[in-house]
């Protein structure tokens, strides 16, 4: 059964049932109510009848004043003695001469009942009449209950109509407003069969309604992962696009060098060191691969400890000082001792990577500063130069994995990556609690800072693996 019934069928049953027990309360309280007001007419008739019923000292009834009971014309009066049987009876029921209610005729407390005599409902009122204690009469009283009978069948031919109109409306409204609130569903499921169809994932589900309620909240989060899944696929296409292009330069010169050696039958030094250096290169790209497969499968681990940022930052610029060496200046801006928890091998491969950066996008002749500082709580490191900087419409997306710059790709840098040490950065930061952040003007340069918790004490001896999402 489709939702739409289920929601139909489940309001119907509810509004009708709802209906039904508000009426059948009603039904009875409307019963209840003017029976009580006949109750009332057949006991106020009955007291002023018992001061007309007079008893001689054998016991026997008379009434004294026939004028009263003519009163209750609506009431049928009957008084019974014990020896003599029925010694009285109202004129409007001349002809019957059994007991109005048999059952209790004689009962020793007033009872009332409804009674049914020749197919006509009756509420009837015994009355005991005693001396002392003994009983010498009975004085019975009726009315009928036609006018309850009658009010109470109009009451329900009217709640089962009304019941019956109220549960189509319900049931028509509510198949039309789920009509209309599930049909977005519809447009769900449909993109989603053309994007499996068409495999494209640039197509989105289309909304008009308030993007607040549910479906669109829906349809929302659907996108989302629409432009997610998007976004990983040319991730992925452009991985494969760019793994097979880098390796297949350093292979090409590997290749070309050792026909090269092998023409000429010796191993010069100029394609041996060009050998070296490419070899190097793959190394450096299948190390980042590893990593961000290890750290992908949650399996890298971290080794906590004390680290010394300040140390950690002169040794890095002392490794790069190599590269950057008659390229451009790098220098050492603010200093301080500052204590973080971390890996320190992790930590000092986000610096590397920051800095190898710096010096590899800043043209010859610009600067690198490196600084180290404290801000509240917060270590802050910072790389900045005055290279090309970074497109603001890049920026957002530098941290994502295989990510890199159009100009960067085309642009002949030495040593270039391939798009993962900015991201590896990132999550290695993100899992020592830190941060990283860039600020970066086209043309003026730019500023990568890494913020991390100051060290409070020991540092716990975790060894967690890291995650890469
Ligand atoms: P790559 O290995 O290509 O350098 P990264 O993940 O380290 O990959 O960097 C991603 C991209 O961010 C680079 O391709 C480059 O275009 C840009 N980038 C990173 N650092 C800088 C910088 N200091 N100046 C300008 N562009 C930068």
């Amino acid at each position: 059964m489709s939702l739409r019934a289920r929601l139909t069928l489940l309001y119907t049953i509810l509004v009708g049932g709802t209906l039904l027990v508000f009426g059948m309360v009603i039904y009875h309280l409307v019963g209840l109510t003017i029976t009580e007001q006949i109750d009332q007419i057949l006991e106020q008739t009955a007291r002023s009848l018992i001061g007309t019923i007079r008893v001689n000292a054998l016991g026997d009834l008379a009434v004294t004043a026939e004028s009263d009971l003519d009163l209750a014309a609506n009431v049928y009066v009957q008084l019974w003695e014990r020896s003599q049987g029925l010694i009285y009876r109202s004129n409007n029921i001349n002809s019957l001469n059994d007991p109005l209610d048999p059952l209790a005729q004689y009962t020793s407390q007033p009872v009332t009942r409804d009674v049914s005599i020749n197919d006509v409902h009756l509420r009837v009122m015994s009355v005991p009449l005693s001396i002392g204690s003994r009983q010498v009469g009975a004085l019975q009283l009726a009315a009928s209950l036609a006018v309850v009978d009658a009010t109470q069948q109009t009451l329900l031919k009217v709640l089962l109509i009304g019941t019956a109109i109220a549960v189509t409306i319900a049931a028509t409204g509510v198949s039309f407003v789920t009509y209309r609130a599930l049909a977005p569903l519809d447009s769900v499921t449909q993109t989603a069969l053309q994007i499996t169809r068409a495999d494209d994932l640039s197509r989105r589900i289309p909304y008009q309604g308030p993007m607040d309620d549910e479906i669109g909240q829906l349809i929302e989060a659907f996108n989302q992962t629409l432009s997610r899944l998007e976004n990983l696929f040319h991730t992925q296409r452009r991985f494969v696009a760019d793994v097979g292009h880098e390796l297949r330069t350093p292979l090409t010169v590997i290749k070309g060098n050792i026909a090269l050696m092998r023409k000429f039958g010796c191993s010069d030094e100029e394609s041996l060191s060009s050998i070296d250096e490419e070899a190097d290169r793959l190394t450096r790209m299948v190390g980042d691969l590893l990593l961000l497969a290890r750290a992908e499968s949650g399996k890298l681990p971290l080794n906590y400890g004390l680290v010394e940022l300040d140390t950690l930052l002169l040794e890095v610029m002392q490794q790069s000082q190599v590269l950057a060496h008659g390229k451009l200046d790098l220098r050492l801006g603010e200093i301080d001792q500052v204590l973080v928890c971390g890996d320190r091998d992790r930590l000092k491969q986000v610096l590397i990577n920051l800095v190898s950066n710096a010096i590899k996008y800043t043209p010859v002749g610009g600067e690198v500063i490196l600084g180290i500082g404290k801000e509240g709580d917060q270590a802050r490191l910072t790389v900045q130069d005055n290279g090309p900087g970074i497109p603001a419409a890049d920026l957002p997306h530098i941290f994502e994995r295989f990510y890199r710059i159009e100009k960067s790709r085309t642009r002949s840098v030495d040593g270039k990556g391939f798009g993962l040490g900015l991201s590896i950065a990132y999550w290695i930061v993100k899992h020592h609690d830190g941060e990283i952040t860039v600020d970066s003007i086209e043309g003026q340069g730019t500023r990568f800072c890494v913020w991390l918790p100051l060290a409070e004490g020991d540092c716990p001896p975790e060894d967690f693996p890291l995650e890469f999402e």
